[in-house]
């Protein structure tokens, strides 16, 4: 059992601490009818929150961990314990990164349970699975010489390309769809989809009003910043943008007296807060990097203003997302130019005019949350 212990750390308060950590695969309970799964992972993101559901006569599970032995052990002791030999319905996956959608399709074809993700999670996982195993192309080795790369840092990138689907079992031919601001039954109580964008294409958090609880897999996080890159898929891409809008809106639909339950790291108190440091750590990054831009700089030049530190060939391929991200972002928002020399590489520079760097108001919510 969880035992209370409220801790107040950087405007968020956290009942179980920051750095409560349950045991791998021992349910802790959350609220009447929701459990908090951790499964480790052998990576420096070291674990996954993984939340079960009662579900009339079953389960519906919200996110499954990697495809690999140990998660599936763990999940087989899981059935027989905590879930009490009872079926699992429903897999509801948060968005397309492996550590999320890994089992999805295990656990649908062992329980003959339907998978519900927004469609263009599920679409782009599946994708992405399908380029499991073959050579990098032509366009992704262009996109990463255009931002920079050396002979080595492109063998590198080669070398790691078509990993994707390695830990994800593979998805069903079918799923049901989940659509932003729908509200779906899930035992007796109602929750709705919140859908937000730049950490993945379509993410889907979960509201429950009468628990006060969101599910907020990567979108908001407490500690760490979710992710957001340009890949060479759609190198135009502002995804940055998405981000920052779906965050604004999210802060602006939903009540901040949440009890978040983010995908890593620990449920916290503070959704609003969270957010707003969040987006304004974004915000004085693309100030920094537009000053940093007052003489003309490949993507891998622009490191120091973004990240305090060393960038290592393990992780280039982040920072270059992240750092295109941004760089993405001050394009769409006419303050920077960007120009590709002989050597098919790009330069960007400040526009001297835009100096005075204001940032973007953000737009009104679409619709409110149910309450
Ligand atoms: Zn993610
Ligand atoms: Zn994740």
């Amino acid at each position: 059992m969880l035992e209370p212990n409220r801790e107040l750390y950087k405007g968020l308060c956290y009942p179980w601490g920051r750095d409560v950590d349950p045991a791998p695969g021992q349910p802790e309970r959350i609220a009447e009818g929701v459990y908090w799964v951790r499964f480790p992972m052998p990576m420096s993101l070291n674990h996954i929150n993984i939340w079960l559901l009662e579900d009339g006569d079953g389960w519906t599970v919200v996110d499954t961990c990697l495809n690999l032995p140990d998660a599936r052990e763990l999940w087989e002791k899981l059935f027989s314990t905590a879930m009490q030999g009872k079926p699992v319905n429903r897999v509801i996956c948060t968005h397309m990164h492996p550590d999320h959608v890994g089992l999805a399709g295990w656990l649908v074809e062992r329980f003959g349970a339907e998978l519900w993700m927004s469609r263009e999670e599920f679409l782009m996982c599946r994708a992405m699975v399908g380029d499991t195993g073959r050579d990098a192309p032509e366009v992704a080795l262009r996109f990463y010489r255009a931002a920079g790369y050396d002979a080595d840092q492109l063998e590198h990138y080669r070398g790691k390309f078509g990993n994707f689907g390695r830990a994800v079992s593979p998805l069903p031919q079918s799923f049901r769809r989940l659509v932003d601001l729908e509200t779906i039954t899930i035992g007796d109580r109602y929750w709705q989809v919140i859908v937000g964008s730049g950490h993945s294409p379509e993410h889907t958090a979960l509201y429950c009003p009468a628990l006060k609880l969101l599910i907020s897999g990567d979108q908001v996080l407490p500690r760490i910043t979710p992710n957001v890159s340009v890949f060479p898929t759609e190198p135009k891409g502002d995804p940055l943008h998405e981000w920052l809008t779906s965050s604004a809106r999210i802060r602006e639909m939903l009540p901040d007296d949440v009890l978040v339950l983010p995908a890593h790291e620990a449920p916290f108190y503070g959704l609003h807060v969270r957010l707003s440091q969040l987006i304004e750590a974004h915000n004085r990054d693309l100030r920094e990097l537009f000053a940093y831009l007052d003489k003309p700089q490949r993507a891998i030049d622009c490191f120091p203003p973004l990240f305090n530190r060393e960038i290592g060939p393990n992780s280039l391929g982040l920072a270059t997302g992240e750092t295109l991200a941004h760089l993405n972002c001050l394009l769409g928002r006419r303050r920077i130019t960007r120009e590709r020399d002989p050597q098919g590489v790009d330069w960007y520079r400040q526009i001297p005019a835009a100096v005075g760097f204001d940032e973007e108001p953000h737009p009104p919510p679409r619709a409110p949350a149910a309450s």
